[in-house]
């Protein structure tokens, strides 16, 4: 963080700056600089269209690339021509995705495993909408009903969670305009953060085609910091981890302290 402190004070042009934030051409790279990250001002950057869409690309489009794409074939789900969608759509409220819906829930599981018949947690696209957030024992579940079982089960958000972002991001594709976002990060905000959002969900019993598309943005940026937190939390125990291993573990181990004099005293032959 420091030298790349130094290249932006040596280097630096600001782009674009607001209260907390500030997008920086280093050279042909960019760096943000965050000051307090405040979770509504970033929504509008992030989700929103609040940075200039030449500027997302280099070191941007890197941070951004933790997002799914939208999907290469577009949303008309019965090719050309208006045509009736199959039986199965009738209630689903994302009939215009049942093409990308189907083509990414034909391609992934919801989950790795169904806890009922322990197949993969096959989801049948036109159910998508049905899916919802629960609270149970504690931690956060998905409610499902099982393509291959037909059990209704619940998988653990952390589980479920790619797989709901991928087709969250299929039956909203595309950023939407920075006010809005900043409107959804502020549901999220107002309830103590991604968790609260969770719960406010599990609460209200809603499922995803009973949401609002501000709620399903909202449910997007707290299944994204759930996910970041939980990146964050792997990056420091491994860091921990290789702590303790230097202060003491190997230092314990027979023949350790022999095997690093050895290498050190050739490294410096
Ligand atoms: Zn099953």
């Amino acid at each position: 963080m420091e030298a790349c402190e130094e290249e932006a004070r040596a280097r630096g042009r600001t782009v674009l700056s607001s209260d907390h934030l500030a997008l920086i051409e280093v050279g042909r790279a960019q760096l943000i600089r965050v000051g307090r990250p405040l979770r509504i001002e970033m929504a509008g950057w992030r989700y929103g269209d609040r940075i200039p869409a030449a500027s997302r690309s280099g070191l941007m489009s890197r941070i951004f690339a933790g997002l799914p794409p939208p999907p290469v074939s577009g949303y008309r789900p019965y090719g050309l021509g208006r045509a009736d969608p199959p039986m199965h759509w009738v209630l689903s409220p994302f009939q215009d995705a049942a093409w990308a819906l189907t083509t990414a829930f034909t391609t992934v599981p919801l989950a790795p495993s169904c806890p009922a018949c322990s197949g993969p947690a096959a989801l049948r696209p036109w159910s998508f909408h049905e899916l919802r957030v629960v609270s149970s024992r504690g931690a956060h579940h998905v409610a499902a009903r099982c393509g291959l079982c037909d059990q209704d089960v619940l998988h653990p958000l952390r589980d479920a969670r790619p797989a709901l972002r991928l087709g969250l991001s299929v039956v909203d594709p595309g950023s939407v305009d920075a006010v809005r976002a900043e409107k959804a990060a502020g549901q999220v905000e107002h309830v103590g953060g991604a968790h609260g959002f969770l719960e406010y969900l599990a609460q209200e019993g809603l499922d995803l085609g009973e949401m609002s598309l501000d709620e399903r943005l909202a449910l997007v940026m707290s299944l994204d910091e759930d996910a970041e937190i939980e990146a964050l939390e792997r990056e420091w125990r491994a860091a921990e981890e290789i702590a303790a291993i230097m202060d003491a573990e190997l230092t314990s181990v027979p023949g350790f302290d022999a095997f690093r004099r050895a290498v050190l005293s050739e490294a410096r032959e």
